[in-house]
This record gives C-alpha cells, sequence and structure tokens, in this order.
C-alpha cells in the first residue's frame, strides 16, 4: 500500500535507531492524516451541505476506512473532529446543563402589514433614523441549537432550553455531517453559530416507513422527532437518522462584518448550510413581497418553515437595538397563516388560577390539528367570549399558531344550532362560589378569596416553590397536593413549620425524600430577595417586576411603607401594579404570611454586596447608550448605569440627560443630539465620572 505504512510495520527497529528519522516519520504520517480528513471533509460538505457529491460511496468508504486505521495506529493524533468521528458511540447517561455565554432569545411575533409597520416605526424612533435594510429569512421549525467555535474548531453544542441554560448535546451534535466541525479558516475564529436542527420532509417520510414496516407507531412530525433526536442517549442512533442543521446567525465579538447578512454569507463560504433562500429588503413592502412570495412557494423546500423572520441587518443597529425582556428588537417573525380546522364547542369550563383570575376554556370535539389532537382552548376573558359572541353546539374554527395552545378564531354562524343560547358568563366562583369581580380596565374576572379558594392556596403555593420563585428541590407539585390535603400546610410560610418527623408518617414519603425535601426549604432560605418578591405571588408583579422593586425599595419595610404615588414614581411601575401591591401588603393575612416569612430567615432586603455597589450617583439621570463600545460590554455600561440610580432610555428625546457614545454612533443620532443640544459622554469619561 502506502511507502510508510509498510516502512512503519517491517522497520520498527528503524525508530528507535534514529531520532530524527522518527520525527520525519511522524510528520509523513500526520501530513497523510490531515490531508485525508480534509478531502472526506470537502466531500461530506459537497454531499450534505451542496447536494452534489463528486465520489462515489465505495470510494468514500475506503478513504474513511484508511483514515480509521492511521488514527488506530497513531493515536496521537486523536481529533474529536475527525470526520472518522461523525458515526457516534457515545452514549450519554444524562446531558449537561449548561449556561449559554450568549442568551438565545425568542422571537416577536407579527400578523400583517401593520405589525410590521409598526415595529418599523420602533426602531426607526430608536435608532433615530428611517433608511433602513431588512434581511428576510425562513422560519425554519425544528430545535434551536448554538454550536460554539474555539480557534476555528467546533467545541460544543447546547440546545436553547430556557434561553439562559440548556443541555449540552455535542455528541449526537457531531454526527449531522452538514455541520463543519473545522470549517475553513477565513472567518471569525471564535464565535457561535445558531441554527435550528431539522430533519427534512423525504428524511422524515423515510423514517416512518421503516417505523411502520418493523410495526412501531409513526413519528407524528418532522420538528418533535427533531427535537426528540437531539435527546437520545446513543449518538451512533443520532447518526443514522438524516437530520440537517440550518444556520441563521454568527454570534462573535470578533468585528470582522458589518451586516448580518456578511456574516451569514461568509459561513456559507467557510461551509456552514446556510439557507440561500435569505433576501435583503429596503423596505416593508419589499419584505412583504418576500413574505407573499414564501407563503406558496414554502411548499417546494424539502424541509418545514412556518414563517418569515425579518432582522436590521446593519450589526451596529442590532446592537444600538438591544433586547426586550424576551427577544432582541431588531428582529421579528412573521407567522404564515396557521393551520386550521373546525369543530363543535361541547361546553364552556372555567379554570380558577393562583392569584383568583379567571380562565373561560372551550371544550371541544376532539379534532385533529398540525399533528395532535385537540380538545380544548383558551377563551381568555368574557370580552373575548363576546367579541366571538360564542354558543354551545357552535361550530367554531380553531387554529394552532406558533403557541401550544390552540385559539378559537371564530365560529360558523350557518351551522349556529336553532335553540342555541346566549352565553353568559359567569358571576361566582366554580370553585368557591365568591362573587366574581373584575375591577376597570383589568381584562380578567377575579375570584377575591384568597385565602380559602382551593385553587388559589395550591396554586400560590406551588408558585411559590417554582423554580423562578423560591427554587425549592425536592418538592414537586404532587407532594404540595399531598402536604395541603393532609393538613400540613395551607399557605407557603408553612413550609418553613415543617420538619422530617411531620412529613416522615405521610405515605410515600421515604426517609431519604423527607429529609431533601426539608434540606430543600432550608436552603430556600438563602434565595435572594428579588426572588422572593416574585415568589409572594402578588398580582402583575412577575419576575422584571420584582426586581425593579428590590433594586428601588431594598427592603420589604420599604416597600410595604411605599404609598401609591412613591410606587407609581418607579420606573416601569403603573397604577395598576401599585394598586395591587398595595392591596396585598396591605392585607392583615398576607402581611402575616411575609412577617412569618422573615422571621424564619427568608431574605427580605437585597444583599450587602449588592447594595455595596449601588450609588446614587446618576439619580434622575436618563441615559442614551450609542456606539460601540471597547473597554466593557454595552450591557455591563447599562447595569453600571441602573447600579448608580440613572435610567437607561432607547432614544433620544428632551429628557435625554446625556448620551454614553462609543465609536460610530449613528449621524442621524448624533444630529439629533445636536438639535437638542444633549451632552455626549465617551466610554473613559463616564467610567472615570463612576469611579
Ligand atoms: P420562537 O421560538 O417562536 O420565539 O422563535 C424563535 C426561534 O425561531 C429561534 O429560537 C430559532 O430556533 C427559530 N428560527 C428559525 N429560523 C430562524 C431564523 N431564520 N432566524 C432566527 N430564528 C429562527
Ligand atoms: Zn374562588
Amino acid at each position: 500500500m502506502y511507502f510508510y505504512t509498510l516502512f512503519f510495520e517491517t522497520n520498527n527497529s528503524f525508530f528507535y535507531r534514529s531520532k530524527t528519522n522518527l520525527k520525519f516519520m511522524s510528520i509523513n504520517i500526520q501530513d497523510k492524516i490531515l490531508a485525508l480528513r480534509k478531502e472526506l471533509n470537502k466531500h461530506n460538505y459537497n454531499y450534505y451541505v451542496l447536494d452534489n457529491a463528486t465520489i462515489s460511496d465505495f470510494d468514500f468508504d475506503i478513504k474513511l476506512k484508511e483514515l480509521e486505521k492511521l488514527e488506530q495506529e497513531n493515536p496521537i493524533f486523536f481529533d474529536p473532529n475527525s470526520p472518522t468521528q461523525r458515526v457516534g458511540g457515545t452514549v450519554t447517561k444524562s446531558f449537561n446543563t449548561v449556561f449559554h455565554k450568549n442568551r438565545m432569545y425568542s422571537l416577536d411575533n407579527s400578523y400583517s402589514k401593520e405589525d410590521l409597520l409598526d415595529w418599523e416605526k420602533r426602531i426607526q424612533k430608536i435608532l433615530g433614523t428611517t433608511v433602513l435594510e431588512y434581511t428576510c429569512e425562513l422560519k425554519y421549525d425544528g430545535a434551536s441549537i448554538n454550536l460554539t467555535y474555539e480557534n476555528g474548531q467546533f467545541v460544543k453544542a447546547v440546545t436553547r432550553g430556557d434561553g439562559f441554560q440548556g443541555d449540552e448535546v455535542t455528541a449526537n451534535i457531531r454526527t449531522i455531517k452538514s455541520i463543519p466541525l473545522t470549517p475553513n479558516s477565513d472567518f471569525v475564529s471564535n464565535f457561535e453559530m445558531r441554527g435550528e436542527i431539522i430533519l427534512p420532509i423525504k428524511g422524515f417520510n423515510k423514517m416512518n416507513q421503516d417505523r411502520l414496516a418493523s410495526g412501531e407507531e409513526a413519528y407524528k412530525n418532522p420538528r418533535n422527532t427533531a427535537s426528540g433526536s437531539l435527546k437520545l442517549q446513543d449518538s451512533a442512533e443520532v447518526a443514522k437518522r438524516p437530520l440537517d442543521c440550518l444556520l441563521y446567525q454568527v454570534v462573535t465579538s470578533e468585528r470582522k462584518y458589518k451586516t448580518h447578512f456578511e456574516s451569514l454569507e461568509n459561513a456559507r463560504k467557510v461551509g456552514f448550510k446556510v439557507p440561500k433562500t435569505i433576501t435583503l429588503a429596503k423596505s416593508i413592502d419589499e419584505v412583504l413581497r418576500f413574505v407573499n412570495e414564501w407563503d406558496t412557494k414554502r411548499h417546494d423546500l424539502p424541509y418545514e418553515t412556518d414563517g418569515v423572520v425579518i432582522k436590521v441587518n446593519s450589526l451596529q443597529h442590532q446592537e444600538e437595538l438591544g433586547y426586550t425582556s424576551k427577544a432582541p428588537r431588531w428582529a421579528i417573525a412573521y407567522k404564515f397563516k396557521a393551520e386550521q380546522v373546525s369543530t363543535i364547542l361541547n361546553e364552556i369550563s372555567y379554570q380558577v388560577g393562583r392569584t383568583g383570575a379567571i380562565t373561560p376554556v372551550a371544550n371541544l370535539e376532539p379534532v385533529e390539528l398540525a399533528g395532535t389532537i385537540v380538545k380544548r382552548a383558551s377563551l381568555h376573558n368574557a370580552d373575548q367570549i363576546q367579541k366571538l359572541e360564542i354558543r354551545l353546539g357552535d361550530t367554531v374554527f380553531v387554529e394552532k399558531g406558533g403557541e401550544i395552545i390552540p385559539k378559537i378564531i371564530g365560529v360558523d354562524f350557518s351551522k349556529r344550532p336553532q335553540n342555541a343560547k346566549e352565553t353568559i358568563y359567569i358571576s361566582n366562583c366554580p370553585e368557591c362560589g365568591t362573587k366574581l369581580t373584575r375591577k376597570e380596565g383589568d381584562a380578567k374576572h377575579y375570584c377575591g378569596n384568597e385565602f380559602g379558594c382551593k385553587p388559589q392556596i395550591a396554586g400560590r403555593i406551588q408558585h411559590f416553590i417554582s423554580r423562578k420563585a423560591m427554587d425549592i428541590d425536592g418538592l414537586g407539585g404532587e407532594t404540595v397536593e399531598l402536604l395541603r390535603k393532609e393538613g400540613l400546610i395551607q399557605n407557603y410560610a408553612d413550609l418553613y413549620d415543617l420538619t422530617v418527623q411531620k412529613v416522615l408518617p405521610l405515605e410515600r414519603i421515604a426517609e431519604k425524600s423527607a429529609k431533601n425535601m426539608i434540606d430543600g426549604i432550608n436552603k430556600s432560605k438563602q434565595i435572594p430577595f428579588e426572588k422572593v418578591l416574585f415568589a409572594l405571588g402578588i398580582r402583575f408583579v412577575g419576575e422584571t417586576v420584582a426586581k425593579k422593586l428590590a433594586k428601588h425599595f431594598k427592603t420589604i419595610d420599604h416597600l410595604i411603607s411605599a404609598d401609591f404615588e412613591t410606587l407609581v414614581s418607579v420606573d416601569e411601575i403603573g397604577d395598576r401594579i401599585a394598586q395591587s401591591i398595595i392591596d396585598f401588603l396591605s392585607n392583615s393575612a398576607s402581611l402575616t404570611l411575609v412577617n412569618r416569612l422573615k422571621k424564619v430567615g427568608v431574605q427580605m432586603s437585597i444583599s450587602e454586596e449588592s447594595i455595596k455597589n449601588q450609588t446614587d450617583k446618576l439619580k434622575g439621570q436618563v441615559i442614551v447608550v450609542s456606539g460601540v463600545f471597547y473597554q466593557i460590554s454595552r450591557n455591563e455600561l447599562k447595569k453600571l448605569i441602573e447600579d448608580n440610580g440613572g435610567k437607561v432610555s432607547a432614544s433620544i428625546s428632551k429628557k435625554t440627560s446625556f448620551i454614553l457614545a462609543g465609536d460610530n454612533m449613528g449621524p442621524s443620532k448624533l444630529a439629533k443630539a445636536k438639535s437638542l443640544e444633549i451632552q455626549i459622554i465617551s466610554e473613559q469619561d463616564f467610567l472615570d465620572k463612576l469611579s
């Protein structure tokens, strides 16, 4: 065969004679290995990315075997990113949870031209320019993935999870052959690629044929199957599935590219599968042209899509626009019209939530929609029922958008039964009989029997222990229900009176789980104040509001003594939230709970450390952050402003105190700042000012 392999096998002694020769030989082997890897990568690329094979399967296998042999014989050249590693074989029993370096956000949705124009107006206002360019991409329907590359090498793949942290599925992702593990070097070197793991329709159908043939049940739809495949324990199984990965975003701090489009075009050049459908648009009209074109053409694509994603093309603009608490301001999804079916409304039932909010639910004649059987749909509130003019026995249209819960979008009046009676909204709580109330401006009716209405009692405890609140390990929903039924807890403060001795006699609770439960409860005393505030379950006080309140008032006592005026003077606290806080904290029953929590050591003030970093240096100042920064990141700058009592605002107005400007601040912003005579401060001056 090859000269050196022969040589290797027959002249072993030769190696020990001469070090120089050994070096010479191993360099040759390494070169050969590298050359083979490069060649096989190229063939993979041609086949899986370009869909254009330039070698027969047979010849490919020969080369792969050759490489395998060389690697086995020379383990010092092992490389997890070698094409030989694509076949899988790693078994992962449980996937590590990993924090994302950059949060993976969701996307805001739009459904009409008006929505898009509103969006455009918002961003034009923030950026201070009307000249914008957009990219239009299809919204690939699969499971999102984040691929990390260091020094041009693939190192890690993590699922989106909750956006902050996901599951590490590196071994499984490595088997997807269209993903380059060692992309060509003419690119940024440290970056993350964001993309969608999909199952092309053909491959999905083939999998199902095989399953049916072997007597198994067919998979429901490509998206769920793709997402399920990522969590298979045996990567060799994943390797057998025809998964693919379509990329849609490059995340990097290297400022090599100026636009989103340019970064994706270059990603495609170095080997990533970036669909060619991506198109530039100079106006919302052009965006709509793209949407209309693909609304029909998408059915010819080999994979499923459920909309269009529109993004601001300039990366600097993207940075300036930043993010809301859920999604980038610089992007928006436009959903294609969802699949619709009609069915019959059998009954309306009413659910009571943890805050006493009533949600009417439509119980439907079961019907199949987008691969699942739909039996129930939310009717949201009394207004919605009135708007739909819905009656029992009606034939209704049900639609499933991106959301998990389907929606009723209308009634087929031509099919209304003759005797159908107008729907009258309930006036009393279905659980406890209390008369419902509805405040002006509220969409929902409420049951005010906070401490006597079962779903509210249970719901509040469930909320209290949940991950984003007190995060109590060792205590699940069923256990809470059991403890409540047995009379051990009536409210969340009772949790802290539990002991191992008290819970042990309960059925289904073993010593170990009893101990875990009590440990978890004790550990929750360390949970920071802002989460405790959220956990209390004050109506309208979500995570973000709780954070704001904690930061502003610092202790529960300050919050309790705050009056309405003080509350609404806090940024983002409106009348509705303020009133709800006052109602809660002036209610003697909830005050008792708060005091009990305080007594057992639950955090009722922000920590010394976070107080230490806070000052009033920027109190009352409204600051716009614009441009590119070098010393600390834009997010850190924003945090600094907030920690020092200032407020970050997205757009320049008369209220702006000063502009914190990095490099490349947009010309129209500059002009606006000048015309309003607003001071511009550099990154350095700002940091000096604070230090
Ligand atoms: P959603 O889950 O509806 O909030 O939408 C956000 C998700 O859309 C992201 O996490 C991506 O996985 C997915 N997505 C699909 N195609 C694209 C695209 N072209 N650009 C951005 N996100 C996309
Ligand atoms: Zn009730």
